[in-house]
């Protein structure tokens, strides 16, 4: 018997028929003797909708309030999903995140979380329960209502098997596991069975949607055994994030290609080269709490220095309004800005121990005419900014050169 954490998302609870179907699911898993807490999703393009609402109302609307429309869609999957499971014959009780306890900090709409009290909990589980807790949202230490970001559910349900110290964390979503790309740029990708923590931080990083990047690095650090499964087949393994030295010896080099189409640039040209100058340009950025990626400061040959970044195209148009300002009082030279670019990266551990990765990715990437605007590397990954355009090209170009189509990678 094992104490088992599942989450299901949005399109896996899309309707009445599919949360019947959750349910049959979760029932199945309960006659096997488990004990079994269970967090939804809201219904898919519900909380899209939640949020639109809210900007009808303001362009940009207050952030408190924000979360406390945007939390509503998984109150309403957790009441459903728990009348449903009683339909089966299974005892189950809903929860909202604040009502368990889900301690978080006061960032609206990307709140933390900073504990969570598992008494309730515990509880309901010794009880023979089937717990069913909201996704998405938890509380501050003043009460108000936070959420932690979109997908966060994925954190919560990582967050809550980490707080009971689960068997497994199971994530059902509308695929059947991690791929090697997404199927619907590149048809020949493949599912993983496996992919080590580093790889899926990575891949979540770089674009991929599976999960959310949080419930990765949550997942890692508090040692939650993580997986992957389709809620539409009952049959599948899905893909296991496992810890490195749990694969095999023989690492494929490449485990997978991300890709971020959600980039915008923003370069200063000729800034008078000085001690505390990418401070001063980037300081005002970080307090607008304006994620920042890829930077690059080029060598300066007259005293001024050319410093590029990207940003989420989202926070583009702010990014820039903040930046033309800074630049102007440091007297740069000025700004050019490009929202039209993309993000393919080439992921892999096995990049640890075979050099020549990256001019290999350049070399392929050349020969289609693909221009490469910036680059970054980390020990597992390569990063390139191309033209928005190029995106699906580069994509497929580099899935078949480091083989990730056939069974046997190179
Ligand atoms: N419902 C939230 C969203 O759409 C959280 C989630 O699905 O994980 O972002
Ligand atoms: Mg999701």
């Amino acid at each position: 018997m094992a104490l088992i954490v599942q989450k299901f998302g949005g399109t896996s609870v899309a309707s009445t028929d599919r949360i019947k179907k959750v349910a049959r699911r979760v029932a199945h898993w309960k006659a096997r003797g488990h004990d079994l807490l269970v967090v939804p999703s809201a219904m898919s393009g519900e909380t899209n909708r939640l949020i639109a609402l809210a900007r009808e109302i303001s362009e940009a609307p207050d952030p408190r309030e924000l979360d406390v429309i945007a939390s509503t869609g998984e109150q309403v999957t957790i009441g459903l999903l728990a009348m449903a499971l009683k339909e089966e014959g299974v005892e189950a009780i809903s929860y909202t995140g604040p009502q368990v306890r889900v301690l978080t900090d006061s960032t609206f709409t990307k709140a933390r979380i900073l504990q969570i009290d598992d008494r309730k909990i515990r509880d309901d589980l010794a009880a023979g329960r089937v717990v069913v807790v909201a996704g998405f949202q938890g509380a501050d230490e003043n009460g108000n209502i936070t959420t932690l970001g979109r997908g966060g559910s994925d954190t919560s349900a990582v967050a809550l098997a980490a707080a009971l110290n689960a068997d497994e964390c199971q994530i059902y979503t509308d695929v059947d596991g991690v791929y090697t790309t997404d199927p619907r740029i590149e048809p020949e990708a493949r599912k993983l069975d496996t992919i080590t923590f580093e790889e899926m931080m990575e891949m979540a990083s770089l674009g991929s949607k599976v999960l959310q990047i949080r419930s990765v690095e949550f997942a890692g650090k508090y040692k939650v055994k993580l997986r992957v499964l389709s809620s539409f087949q009952d049959e599948g393994e899905g893909t296991l994030i496992t810890v490195e030295e749990d694969k095999h010896m023989e690492q494929p080099i490449i485990s997978g290609i991300a890709f971020n189409r959600d980039e915008a640039k923003l370069t200063v040209l000729g800034i008078p080269d000085r001690p505390g100058v990418a401070y001063r340009l980037l300081g005002p950025i970080a307090e607008a709490n304006i994620d920042v990626d890829m930077i690059i400061q080029n060598g300066a040959s007259d005293e001024t220095t050319d410093f590029s970044f990207t940003v989420n195209r989202g926070e583009f148009a702010r990014a820039l309004e903040i930046v033309q300002a800074t630049a102007a009082s440091l007297g740069a030279r000025g700004v050019l800005s490009d929202n039209k670019i993309c993000k393919v990266s080439a992921v892999g551990v096995g990049m640890r121990s075979h050099p020549g990765i990256a001019s290999r990715m350049f070399d392929v990437l050349g020969r289609e005419g693909i221009n490469i605007k910036m680059i970054s590397t980390s020990e597992i990954k390569i990063s390139v900014v191309v033209d928005e355009k190029y995106l699906e090209l580069a994509v497929r170009v580099l899935h078949k050169a480091f083989g990730l189509d056939k069974k046997e990678a190179v």
